[in-house]
């Protein structure tokens, strides 16, 4: 079995949130496994909003030697949340994504072409990774549980 883990990217600024005025945090890093590149993620959400969601972006692909081309790369958007009792994942369509760039858009897949992709167990891997070991991510989810 293959060993997943995260390294976290330096703090990024926070800037304020278009619907309510308070704050958005973001963060990104890495993910290895079997202590090689595997994926890199990306992931914001607002600390005004009652609902722990976070809406992220998994990028996956062979080769992360160059980082102006990235062949075979792909981007799913997957929004993370918290319930009282257990951490949730759905995939996002693009235009739900608050990560689609000029660089993503082309490889950004949609929620159905995410949910047949051959890799989409191992996103919902990194993505549980992620809510449980991304030190800031788990921080929020903990704090804004969605009633269920
Ligand atoms: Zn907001």
């Amino acid at each position: 079995m293959s060993v997943i883990e995260i390294e976290m990217g330096p703090a990024r600024e926070s800037h304020e949130c278009d619907c309510c005025g308070t704050v958005i945090e973001s963060t990104h890093g890495y993910i290895y496994r079997d202590n090689d590149a595997y994926a890199v993620y990306e992931a914001s959400w607002c600390e005004g909003h009652a609902e722990a969601q976070v809406n992220a972006r998994i990028e996956i692909g062979g080769d992360w030697g160059d980082e102006t081309s990235r062949p075979n790369h792909a981007f799913f958007g997957v929004l993370i949340f918290r319930t009282s009792t257990h951490n949730g994942f759905s995939m996002l369509e693009p235009e739900e994504s608050q990560w689609i760039s000029p660089d993503s858009e082309k490889d950004f897949l949609t929620r159905e072409a995410a949910l047949a992709h051959p890799l989409k167990s191992e996103i919902f891997h990194i993505a549980e990774h992620v809510a449980k070991e991304e030190g800031r991510i788990k921080a929020f989810l903990d704090a804004h549980p969605i009633a269920s």
